[in-house]
């Protein structure tokens, strides 16, 4: 049976590790907040005292943390993953963080002898729930085939994108796509509203053409009910939006679209609807 660590138990982290465990995997977890292994150790897994616990005593370890600065912590911290590290272990970050994060985290791993992959995902706490995520595998390749058996239990579909920081990119583009989407729509339904129109209609006549999608499906079905019950935080999709606006910067390659949509999620954020579904831009929109 394989061994397999995993640190940072939060909506998609503790999905994940569950259907590890489930799978029948030998799993030490870990959490900064220890009351969420809970469930963890109900299904079976051991839990550890620190990061390095977990990587020392499993081969391969995967983390999937809050942002660059939780991804930068667990590793580089007292008792971090970084200090459990020898010799041909696997460190798998599934963090979304940006390049430069990722590429630090690679060469301390590295330097220590050990192997890095980051392996972001698409698809939120129901995709992460069915084991049906999009991860964008990038770095050690014998990792990646190590780790295969793992990932194709929490994804249906599994990307191996070649040197460490592809992965990262990847990510990036893909979510300020979606944040940029999630805005416009807020604003589309507000505007229509204030016309006169019906939010039902809207919706209605945005399914039926080419522009619909299931997240415009699934999250205005939930705006219309006002159920902003949490999926993918807020302040989450406006850490990936920040971090896609200084890609930009250090590419050159203007983002105006990005850059606004990000200004609207950082005052949803100061509005205090950061813990909530990043849909809860449409009550910052709507005023
Ligand atoms: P979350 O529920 O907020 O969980 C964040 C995790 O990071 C928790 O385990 C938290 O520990 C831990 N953490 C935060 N700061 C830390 C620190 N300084 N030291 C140690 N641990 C720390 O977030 P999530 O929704 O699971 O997302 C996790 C990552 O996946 C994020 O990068 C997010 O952008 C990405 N992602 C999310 C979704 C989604 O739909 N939710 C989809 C794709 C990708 P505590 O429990 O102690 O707070």
């Amino acid at each position: 049976m394989q061994k397999f660590g995993f640190i940072g138990l939060g909506i998609m982290g503790s999905a994940m590790a569950k259907n590890l465990a489930r799978a029948g995997f030998d799993v030490t977890v870990w959490n900064r907040t220890p009351e969420k292994c809970a469930e963890l150790a109900a299904l079976g897994a051991k839990i550890a005292k620190a990061p390095r616990d977990v990587v020392q005593g499993c081969p391969i370890t995967f983390a999937m943390l809050a942002d660059p600065a939780a991804a930068e912590a667990v590793c580089f911290g007292p008792d971090g993953a970084l200090t459990g590290i020898g010799e041909g272990r696997g460190y798998v970050d599934m963090s979304t963080v940006d390049a430069g994060i990722s590429r630090r985290i690679a060469e301390a791993v590295t330097a220590k002898g050990g192997r890095f992959l980051e392996a972001p995902v698409s698809g939120s706490r129901k995709p992460a729930e069915d084991g049906t995520l999009i991860i964008l595998a990038a770095g050690d390749r014998s990792l990646y085939e190590e780790a295969t058996p793992a990932l194709e239990k929490m994804g249906k579909k599994v990307l191996y994108l070649g040197e460490v920081g592809n992965g990262a990119n990847m990510k990036l583009v893909v979510n300020m796509v979606m944040g940029g989407m999630m805005s416009i729509f807020c604003e589309g339904l507000a505007l229509g509203e204030k016309a006169g129109l019906d939010r039902s209609d809207i919706l209605e006549v945005i399914d039926a053409g080419a522009m619909a999608n299931p997240m415009f499906r699934l999250k205005g079905g939930l705006i219309d009910k006002g159920d902003y019950t949490v999926a993918f935080p807020l302040k989450h999709m406006q850490k990936d939006l920040r971090l896609a606006v200084n890609l930009g910067d250090n590419m050159k390659q203007p983002l105006y679209s990005a850059a606004i949509a990000n200004e609207v999620f950082k005052k949803a954020k100061e509005l205090g609807f950061g813990e909530e579904d990043f849909s809860a831009l449409f009550k910052a929109v709507q005023g």
